[in-house]
């Protein structure tokens, strides 16, 4: 069976949203947003892109079920249950920290979808990669096919690189946030030359950028073009945030009609346009960020922090 979504894909139309913003008019550059967020309407971002290589490789292989982990409000875990049973495979999620009823919103739209939930402590989830735990996931869940926590490795390297499509060379500027860093990987494999691929992280550390490195080193990859982190935009690191990034995101959603959410794409668009503001880009640069997706994750965000943030 060929998924619809892959097809979607594969079609080229995703959609690119021109930003109009009156304080960057004196800049004159010109700003679009790629919009992964429109894909589909559960699977949306790039986690998408991520795991079909992933799904594709466990069917081949002849897995009946894939195994994955993630944080209770993961987008990973949202796309990987949604993902998973339109390729027909059985999906479990192996979710950090103990379970708490009622499920959150991104946990129940994973069990809606199939998708198995077991817990791991938080100790235990800090080494789930180890031989003991994952042996216990053997014996408890046989024969899975592994996908690691974020979806990155190499066939995530490899979807992640599709999401450039061909009118997207003609761009000078790429940005886009960085988790684990699969996804800028892949856009750095297929980057040319002229371009300058730009990287958000949504974590505090310098960590970032020697972890893209290792992506780069392990996976063979040597980009062409120049690349940066700009780590200044982490609003405090993973998950956190602080009232002007909530006040940005409502003003980018009432000026545009584009919603962001507050882990990723939030601080990936508030640090993009300090950095238009800072005059770093050159007149008539085209500069386009990705819209990586992760709206799933503010339902549960508004339930925890009591904010009202929309989601479409
Ligand atoms: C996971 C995620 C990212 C980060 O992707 P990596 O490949 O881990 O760097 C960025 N944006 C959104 C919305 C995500 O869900």
């Amino acid at each position: 069976m060929k998924s619809i979504i892959f097809s979607l894909i594969k079609a080229n139309k995703i959609p690119i949203s021109k930003i109009i913003l009156d304080e960057l008019e004196p800049f004159q550059v010109q700003l679009f947003l790629k919009r992964l967020d429109h894909i589909h309407p559960a699977v949306s971002g790039n986690k998408y892109y991520k795991l079909i290589y992933n799904l594709r490789e466990a069917k081949k292989l002849g897995y009946k079920k894939v195994l994955t982990f993630g944080g209770a409000f993961s987008n990973h875990i949202f796309a990987t249950a949604a993902a998973a049973k339109d390729f027909g495979l059985q999906s479990i999620g192996v979710i950090r920290g103990e379970p708490t009823l009622p499920l959150n919103p991104t946990l129940t739209f994973a069990r809606e979808k199939g998708m198995e939930l077991t817990y791991l402590n938080r100790k235990q989830y800090r080494i789930k990669d180890s031989p003991e735990i994952l042996k216990k996931l053997e014996d408890q869940f046989p024969s899975f096919y592994l996908i690691p926590e974020g979806g990155t490795n190499a066939l995530a390297i490899q979807g992640a690189g599709e999401i450039l499509s061909p009118s997207d060379f003609e761009m000078d500027v790429i940005a886009l946030s960085v988790g684990t860093g699969g996804t800028i990987a892949g856009i750095l494999s297929k980057a040319e030359q002229n371009q300058k691929v730009l990287g958000f992280p949504a974590l505090k550390g310098n960590f970032v950028q020697d972890e893209v490195k290792h992506l780069l080193t392990q996976n063979s990859i040597h980009p062409t073009c120049e690349w940066e982190i700009i780590g200044d935009h982490h609003f405090g690191g993973y998950g956190k945030f602080q009232p002007e990034l909530i006040d940005f995101i409502k003003y980018f959603k009432n000026k545009t009609g584009i919603p962001l959410d507050p882990i990723y794409t939030g601080k990936l668009m508030f640090g993009i346009l300090e950095e238009i503001k800072k005059g770093r880009f050159q007149k008539g640069n085209k500069i386009m960020a990705i819209h990586t997706g992760g709206l799933q994750g503010i339902a549960g965000f508004n339930q925890r922090f009591g904010e009202n943030l929309e989601s479409q």
